[in-house]
């Protein structure tokens, strides 16, 4: 989970939100129409604020199924059903998972449109590929649970990513070692940091794990 800037509403959702809600609220139906709230200018726009990944766990959604998530579920909050701030872009694990959870308050979790990358690391950090919480702080806790972030899907997905990281951080180090030099030259330096770019799948997990070897490529 990174920060998600949220982008400006779509005109789609600013001309027709108050006569939807008004007519699905009337409707008595459990559920908003899936083509008005998953409207391609909304998916296109949140597909686009998150970089292509999950809100919640960042998983890269190229070529992948893309649900729309009402952060305040609907059952709760009918008037919040194509209210722009409440949807989200979520990956089908992790909706399927934080549907199953709706126990936890989404109160007592790390919300990626509100919480600063800086906040959400005071909670949640990283061993390799391992999701696990800071001092075990509660609101990294729940999040975990919540999304069901350390699921074995989730762990194979992480270890991917990190296996690619990881064989180039060791065959970086080799080639120091046999090259008699303690640093990192300027392209080593660039490729290992682009894995904590905000575009690419687990971010936040490679801004973790690099700060721990900081010393070594400030
Ligand atoms: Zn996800």
């Amino acid at each position: 989970m990174i920060h998600i800037e949220r982008l400006l509403e779509p005109e789609i959702l600013v001309k027709n939100k108050t006569e939807w809600t008004e007519k699905f609220i009337k409707s008595e139906k459990k559920r908003p129409s899936n083509s008005q709230y998953g409207h391609p200018k909304i998916r296109e726009t949140l597909y686009c604020m998150s970089f292509q990944k999950c809100f919640y766990c960042e998983k890269d959604l190229k070529g992948d199924s893309k649900e729309i998530d009402h952060y305040i579920e609907v059952a709760e909050r009918k008037d919040l059903a194509f209210e722009w701030n409440n949807l989200y872009l979520s990956c089908k694990l992790c909706n399927g998972k934080k549907i199953a959870n709706k126990s936890i308050a989404n109160s007592s979790t790390l919300n990626p449109c509100e919480h600063t990358d800086e906040e959400i690391i005071k909670h949640i950090t990283f061993d390799d590929e391992n999701i696990t919480t800071v001092s075990d702080s509660e609101i990294g806790r729940k999040t975990i649970q919540k999304y069901d972030l350390n699921s074995i899907e989730q762990n194979y997905n992480r270890r991917k990513e990190h296996r690619i990281f990881a064989k180039y951080y060791i065959k970086t180090i080799e080639k120091m070692i046999v090259e008699d030099r303690k640093e990192f030259d300027k392209n080593e330096l660039e490729f290992l940091n682009s894995f904590k770019s905000k575009d690419k799948p687990y971010s936040l997990m490679f801004k973790v794990l690099l700060s721990k070897i900081a010393n070594l490529t400030n």
